[in-house]
């Protein structure tokens, strides 16, 4: 079999799935262990066995609608490659638009904390990127902060995790900036979803009845955990831009609403008011 009947194989068992053939190409690149590119020089090049047969597992994976990055293992975010599989959601590059917000905020000494940091991408790519920053990253799933660790070390990145469930980990601690990709979805939305997103942890994903569980929780307890002018990121779903603005108003101002590349609605950002920050918290 060569890499072209392979292609057109698996392009045909793919059909149900949005992209086969772009897919296919992915995925047997990786059974060739060489770049999508290098591998369409030569679609006459014969398959060994042991190709034809990794490369045949991986299409009945993708055809069980397995993400395509838990099946390759790696998804780029900022430019640096992460480890993506079960234990953590795949970092999106709609996230990309989070990280960049949270950077314009950060300067080189400042102490950030990633909460639910899932494979550690925005905690992870802050460190590269300003890397006189002081990162914290915590997550709730034991899983999750596993797969963070590997992708710190494998990108030599000095993070530090915890694991705990929201601010828990850091009780006593201040930050100049937080940033945070919350779970987001509507519980209702559970079994309606891609094939590929349910896939993925639900505990990254669903976030009660309306979806803005976290934002509630953040929004109430992040003033205790931020320096003075210090500043909260948020990413938001759908339609959650503005309600999740709202949850912001009494503790924050300079509240900005940040589009994606898609140009939809998928950052909010806010900056401790002076008065939150002189008079204390407001309780919760
Ligand atoms: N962006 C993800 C999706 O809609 C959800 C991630 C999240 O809940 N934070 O597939």
């Amino acid at each position: 079999m060569t890499v072209l009947e392979a292609l057109n194989a698996a392009e045909k068992r793919l059909q149900a799935i949005p992209e086969p053939r772009l897919d296919a190409e992915y995925l047997l690149a990786e059974a060739l262990e060489t770049s999508r590119l290098m591998m369409l020089v030569d679609k006459s090049r014969t398959l060994t066995e042991a190709e034809a047969a990794a490369f045949k597992q991986m299409v009945s994976r993708r055809e069980a609608r397995e993400p395509l990055q838990y099946i390759l293992g790696s998804q780029s975010f900022m430019g640096f490659p992460f480890k993506t599989d079960p234990r953590a959601l795949i970092p999106r590059n709609d996230t990309e638009a989070l990280c960049e917000e949270a950077l314009r905020h950060i300067r080189p000494g400042d102490a950030v904390l990633d909460l639910c940091t899932g494979t550690g991408a925005l905690g992870i790519a802050i460190k590269k990127l300003c890397p006189g920053a002081v990162v914290t990253a915590t997550d709730i799933s034991e899983a999750a902060l596993s797969l963070a660790q590997e992708n710190a070390q494998s990108l030599q990145a000095d993070v530090r995790f915890l694991q705990g469930d929201l601010f828990a980990p850091v009780a006593s601690e201040q930050f100049s900036v937080i940033v945070s990709n919350p779970p987001y979805i509507p519980d209702a939305l559970r079994g309606h979803l891609q094939e590929e997103v349910e896939k993925e942890p639900a505990l990254a994903l669903f976030a009660g009845e309306d979806g803005l569980d976290f934002y509630r929780r953040i929004a109430a307890e992040a003033p205790r955990h931020l320096l003075p002018g210090g500043w909260l990121c948020l990413e938001t779903g759908d339609g959650e831009a503005a309600p999740a603005a709202a949850l912001l108003k009494k503790s924050f101002t300079e509240i900005r609403i940040l589009p994606d590349l898609n140009g939809l609605d998928r950052v909010v950002s806010g900056r401790l008011s002076i008065e939150t920050s002189i008079q204390g918290t407001p309780s919760p």
